[in-house]
């Protein structure tokens, strides 16, 4: 970090400063120019509130040179990592399929859907158990019940479970589903992020509808500050002036996170169209633009589903898909464990 300071400033007043970035256990250099003097901070500025050093009158810049997150930097860790779901792993080389429905909503829904993406490739299966609506008189969820279906389907198939977490209050129905899922409208609750840290369980930190990849890596590291290296990114769209999709599928995020994380990225190219047709092109380019994995939304009835069925594949669709993409993953120097 750079603190660029105005000549004008008294003596005591830069000894001050001086003092106090030493107190937080910095090395500083000094450089005097005839207007400013440039303090070069050397050391973890990480816990540096650049915002108050900037609101000093004797300050006339502060930038930083290095990105506020640690563990999940890649400066700090150049190789990818590489997480093991119940023997399935993800990131480096390794690219995973997790596909099933917006929701859990009977045990022969969830069972029906965990085998047909199974025969299809899949190598995760996906569900909500606890659903995170803008409408609180829709669907919430089948909640406890639905961890039990959803674990139900995992002992079947064999697949490991991905599932949505909401409050901490009801992290203890979550010990033996193989990653929490954080969703988007989440990504910034704090408090959770914590404890999810604590649980050294999997990840799967979804992306903010409205946040920045910056933001995004931040979050990645409150959970990781916690101990839990178990971080997988998902972009799942952000909004913006567009309407003819749910979301934006920002795939930019795929080669800009690969630059500044080791973490595996997964896209969702079913929230972040919203429309089941437009989930097999985005897909496609997702594999293309180099991400670990895919989430994909798969109903055995779309047009009944209680939750996001425009959005969703039928099992055919799916199998389709699966077909393309098993073609795709040589060429971009991935390898895949579902079905051959
Ligand atoms: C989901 O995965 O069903 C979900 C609610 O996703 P998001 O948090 O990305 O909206
Ligand atoms: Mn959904």
């Amino acid at each position: 970090m750079i603190i660029v300071v105005k000549n004008s400033c008294e003596q005591s007043q830069f000894d001050n400063l001086v003092e106090w970035v030493k107190d937080l256990g910095l090395d500083v250099h000094v450089s005097r120019g005839e207007n400013s003097t440039v303090l070069g901070l050397v050391g973890d500025t990480s816990r540096v509130d650049i915002d108050l050093i900037s609101s000093l009158d004797m300050v006339d810049k502060v930038q930083r040179v290095q990105e506020p997150y640690k563990n999940a930097n890649r400066k700090f860790h150049p190789e990818d990592s590489v997480i093991d779901v119940g023997g399935h792993k993800i990131g480096g080389l390794n690219f995973q399929v997790i596909a099933g429905p917006c929701s859990v909503e009977s045990e022969a829904q969830i069972i029906e859907v965990a085998n047909a993406v199974k025969a299809s490739g899949a190598t995760m299966l996906r569900g909500g158990a606890f659903k995170p609506r803008t409408s609180p008189y829709a669907f919430q969820g089948l909640k406890g019940t639905g961890i039990e279906l959803l674990l139900k389907a995992k002992a079947e198939t064999g697949l490991p479970v991905v599932t949505e977490l909401l409050s901490v209050t009801d992290l203890d129905l979550f010990k033996d589903v193989d990653v929490i899922q954080i969703g988007a409208r989440n990504m910034q609750n704090f408090e959770l992020l914590k404890e999810v840290g604590k649980t050294g369980k999997p990840v799967l930190l979804k992306r903010g509808l409205a946040n920045t990849l910056q933001e995004l890596l931040m979050s990645a590291e409150y959970i990781m500050s916690e101990g839990d290296s178990e971080v997988i990114l998902c972009e799942r769209g952000i909004r913006t002036f567009e309407t003819m999709t749910r979301n934006t599928l920002d795939l930019s995020a795929v080669p800009a996170l690969k630059d500044k994380t080791h973490l595996p990225i997964v896209i969702d190219p079913s929230h972040s169209t919203g429309i089941a047709k437009y989930v097999e092109p985005m897909s496609l380019a997702a594999v293309g633009a180099g991400a670990d994995g895919l989430i994909i939304e798969v109903h055995n009835d779309p047009k009944r589903a209680l939750c996001d069925g425009a959005q969703s594949l039928n099992p055919e669709q799916f199998d389709a898909l699966m077909g393309k993409i098993r073609k795709i993953i040589p060429i971009v120097g991935k390898k895949y464990d579902g079905r051959d």
